[in-house]
C-alpha cells in the first residue's frame, strides 16, 4: 500500500462500433467497427486512424471453421494501398465459443502500428436487463448495472482479469475473455450500454513498417446459469493455457511455502515513524500473548526505516535504531516479521535517480513515465533489466541477513499499472508486449532463487502474477459490489491475505466484512494495533474464531477450489451499514448469514457458513439446513 495521489483511471467512453456479434453467428461482411488501428510515423509522430467503418466494403470467405473479414489496399498516405487487415472469426466447437483473431500487413516506409482495439462488440445487455462483472476491486470482480464505462489497464488491480462477463438478471449471459497466455500489456474498454473491446499496444509500435497487432484471439460465449458458471470457464482455459498457471496448482508445487501456508493471522504495525519502536514491540507482544500460541501469527511492518514512507524508495536504509534487535526478539517469540518494501517505483528525488534515469520507463512521446504518489514525483522502473531484478535481490537478502525478516513484501508489483514502455535502449520491442510481465517473472524468481525459505507477497492481485508470490494483500474492504471473482477462477492457484476493516464501523460490519473474506479464502487480520485494546476484544475473539475454523480446513481454504458463494434460501432482513473506502463512504448492505461452497484436491466438498448477527439465524441451501447461534461459524461436509 503506498500512499496514493488520486489519479482519474475513468476514460472517455469507447469509440462507438456501429454493429457488431455477441456470439455465433458472428460478425456479417456488412458490419462496421469492427476494428480500429492507429498507426504513427514513430512513437510520437503523426497519427493515423483506419476505422473498420470507415474502411468500405470488406471480402468475406468461409474458412474450415468459420469466416474470414478481409479489407485490402488500405491508405496511410494518399494512393499508398499499404494496410491490410484480416479478421478471422471461428467457432471453437470443443470449447463452445468464437474466437476472434486480426492479422495486420503493413508496407508502409513512414508508419508502424501504434495500437490495435479489437474486436470491438455489443452491446451485450440492455439497460436494466442485468450486471456486468467487471474485473476490478480487490476480490477480482464488481457487480454493475450502470456506469460502467472506461478504458482500463491490464495487468492491474483495477483490472486484474483480461476478460468481462455479462449476466442477465433471468440467468445466462455472455464471457468475453482475451485469450492472452503471456498476459501482454492491454486495456479492457466498456460502454454504458453494455459494449466491449481490447485494445493492445503495438509490439515495435510506430517502427515503419511494422504491425505488431495482437497474436493472441479473444472468445465470445454465451452461458447458462450465474457468472461463477462463467467464471470456471474461464478457469478452465487458464488452467490448461496460461503462462502463470504452468506451475500447477499449489498443493503440486514443490516451491509452495509452508511457511506462508501455516500463518494464521496478520496485523499491521506503524505506518507512522512518530511512533516509537519499543511500543510496537510491546503491542506485538500483547498479540503474542492473546494468541497464546494457538497458531502463528505475522506481522507487515512499516516505517522500519528512517526515511518517511515513500519518500526515497527504492532505498531504505538506515532502518531505525534497534529495528534489527527488535525483530531479533520478535522473531524468537514466533513471530514471523514482514517489512515494507516497493518493488516497482524509484522516486525522484533520491540520489541515484539520475544515474538511473535510463531504466525507467517511457511514454509514446519519450518522456519520462510519471506516477505521483503523497505528492511526489516517481518512475515506474521497467522490469526488464537485469539490473532491477538484482536490486530486488540486494534489497530482500539485507532485510533477512541484516534484519531479520521472515517475510518480505514487494509493494505495487502485483497490483498497480503494467507500463507499456516505449524507451528504445532497454533491449525490449517499444511499446506492448510482455516485457513487464516477463521482466517481472524473472526478477521474482531471481529473489526466490536467493532467499528460497523467505515468503513472498505483494499488494492486491491480477493474474500474471499467479505464480510469482506466496501471498497477495488483498487489503481493501469488500464491500457491496464486490463479487469473489478471484476465488472463483484462481483458488488453489494463489493465496489471498488480510481484509482491512477500519474501527469506525459497527461491529456488525466488522463482523460481516471479515466473514465474508473468510469465506472467500483470505488469511484473516492486518488491522492495527486498535484491534488489541480491551473495548475491541469482541471483534479480536471473532477473527480468533474465523481462523481457528480456517486452520482446520486448510485441504479447503488454502488448497482447494471455491466454487461459489451459496444463498440462503432463508431470508433474514439484511444488514445495512456504512464503510469507508478509499477516502469516502459507501453504503454497503450484506445478508447477515453468507456462506461459501469449497472443494478439497480430493474432492471433498464443504460449506461453510456464518451467521454475524447477534442474534439466532437459520440456513437452508444445497440440502443443508442449520440453526446458527449468534456468530456461530460452520463447517459442513457435503
Ligand atoms: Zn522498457
Amino acid at each position: 500500500m503506498t500512499m496514493r495521489t488520486v489519479r482519474i483511471r475513468m476514460a472517455a467512453a469507447a469509440a462507438v462500433c456501429v454493429v457488431a456479434a455477441v456470439a455465433a453467428p458472428a460478425a456479417s461482411a456488412s458490419d462496421a467497427g469492427l476494428w480500429k488501428l492507429s498507426f504513427r510515423a514513430g512513437t510520437a509522430g503523426k497519427e493515423v486512424v483506419l476505422d473498420s467503418a470507415k474502411c468500405g466494403a470488406c471480402t468475406e470467405e468461409k474458412t474450415a471453421s468459420g469466416r474470414r473479414l478481409a479489407w485490402r489496399g488500405l491508405d496511410l498516405e494518399q494512393g499508398d494501398a499499404a494496410v491490410d487487415v484480416v479478421c478471422d472469426i471461428s467457432r471453437n466447437a470443443e470449447r463452445g465459443w468464437d474466437e476472434y483473431r486480426i492479422s495486420v500487413a503493413n508496407r508502409s516506409g513512414v508508419f508502424g502500428l501504434f495500437e490495435t482495439e479489437y474486436p470491438r462488440l455489443g452491446p451485450f445487455l440492455k439497460k436494466g436487463e442485468g450486471s456486468l462483472v467487471r474485473p476490478g476491486g480487490c476480490w477480482g470482480g464488481q457487480r454493475l448495472r450502470e456506469n460502467v464505462r472506461g478504458r482500463f489497464p491490464f495487468p492491474d488491480w483495477a483490472s486484474p482479469f483480461q476478460m468481462a462477463i455479462f449476466e442477465k438478471d433471468s440467468g445466462g449471459g455472455t464471457i468475453v475473455a482475451a485469450l492472452d497466455p503471456e498476459g501482454c500489456v492491454k486495456f479492457l474498454n466498456y460502454t454504458d450500454d453494455f459494449r466491449f473491446s481490447v485494445s493492445t499496444p503495438a509490439v515495435d509500435a510506430g517502427v515503419p513498417g511494422k504491425a505488431g497487432a495482437p497474436c493472441f484471439a479473444v472468445a465470445v460465449r454465451p452461458f447458462d446459469g450465474g457468472w461463477v458458471d462463467a467464471a470456471k470457464m474461464y478457469r478452465s482455459w487458464s488452467a490448461g493455457n496460461a503462462m502463470w498457471m504452468k506451475k500447477g496448482p499449489l498443493v503440486s508445487r514443490k516451491d509452495r511455502s509452508a511457511a506462508f501456508r501455516d500463518i494464521g493471522m496478520w496485523f499491521l504495525f506503524q505506518y507512522n515513524h512518530s511512533i516509537p519502536l519499543s511500543r510496537t514491540e510491546d503491542e506485538i507482544g500483547k498479540a503474542v500473548d492473546l494468541v497464546a500460541g494457538r497458531f502463528p501469527i505475522a506481522v507487515h511492518m512499516y516505517s522500519w526505516h528512517k526515511h518517511p514512507h515513500d519518500v526515497l524508495v527504492p532505498d531504505y536504509f538506515p532502518a531505525r535504531d534497534g529495528f534489527a534487535e527488535m525483530v531479533a526478539r520478535l522473531s524468537k517469540k514466533g513471530v514471523r516479521m514482514m517489512p515494507y518494501l516497493n518493488g516497482r517505483i524509484w522516486s525522484w528525488d533520491h540520489e541515484g535517480f539520475k544515474k538511473a534515469e535510463k531504466w525507467m520507463c517511457r511514454n509514446a512521446d519519450g518522456t519520462l513515465h510519471n506516477e505521483r504518489w503523497g505528492g511526489k514525483d516517481f518512475s515506474a522502473v521497467c522490469p526488464s533489466s537485469e539490473k532491477w531484478g538484482d536490486w530486488l535481490v540486494v534489497l530482500g537478502k539485507k532485510m533477512v541477513g541484516e534484519y531479520g525478516a521472515g517475510a518480505l513484501y514487494y509493494d505495487q508489483i502485483a497490483s498497480m499499472t503494467a507500463v507499456a514502455c516505449y524507451a528504445s535502449n532497454h533491449g525490449h520491442p517499444v511499446g506492448g508486449g510482455t516485457h513487464w510481465v516477463d521482466g517481472y517473472r524473472k526478477s521474482v524468481e531471481k529473489v526466490h532463487a536467493a532467499l528460497p525459505d523467505i515468503p513472498l507477497t505483494s499488494e492486491n492481485w491480477s493474474e500474471p502474477y499467479t505464480d510469482m508470490f506466496d501471498g497477495f494483500l488483498v487489503w481493501g474492504p469488500n464491500v457491496g459490489n464486490d463479487v469473489p471473482l478471484t476465488p472463483a477462477v484462481y483458488s488453489g492457484y494463489m493465496s489471498p491475505f488480510a481484509c482491512r476493516v477500519l474501527r469506525d464501523v459497527t461491529d456488525q460490519a466488522f463482523y460481516a466484512l471479515q466473514a465474508r473474506s473468510f469465506l472467500w479464502g483470505a488469511q484473516t487480520g492486518w488491522e492495527h494495533p486498535w484491534i488489541l485494546e480491551e473495548k475491541y476484544r469482541n471483534r479480536l475473539d471473532f477473527l480468533f474464531k474465523l481462523v481457528e475454523k480456517r486452520r482446520g480446513a486448510l485441504e479447503f481454504f488454502a488448497d482447494g477450489e471455491f466454487m461459489g458463494p451459496v444463498e440462503n434460501r432463508v431470508r433474514h432482513e439484511p444488514l445495512k451499514f456504512k464503510v469507508l473506502r478509499w477516502g469516502r463512504t459507501l453504503d454497503a448492505e450484506m445478508p447477515p448469514v453468507m456462506a461459501a461452497e469449497w472443494k478439497s484436491p480430493a474432492g471433498r466438498r464443504i460449506v461453510a457458513v456464518v451467521n454475524v448477527a447477534d442474534t439466532p439465524r437459520r440456513f437452508e441451501a444445497g440440502g443443508v439446513s442449520l440453526d446458527l447461534a449468534p456468530l456461530e461459524v460452520r463447517i459442513v461436509d457435503l
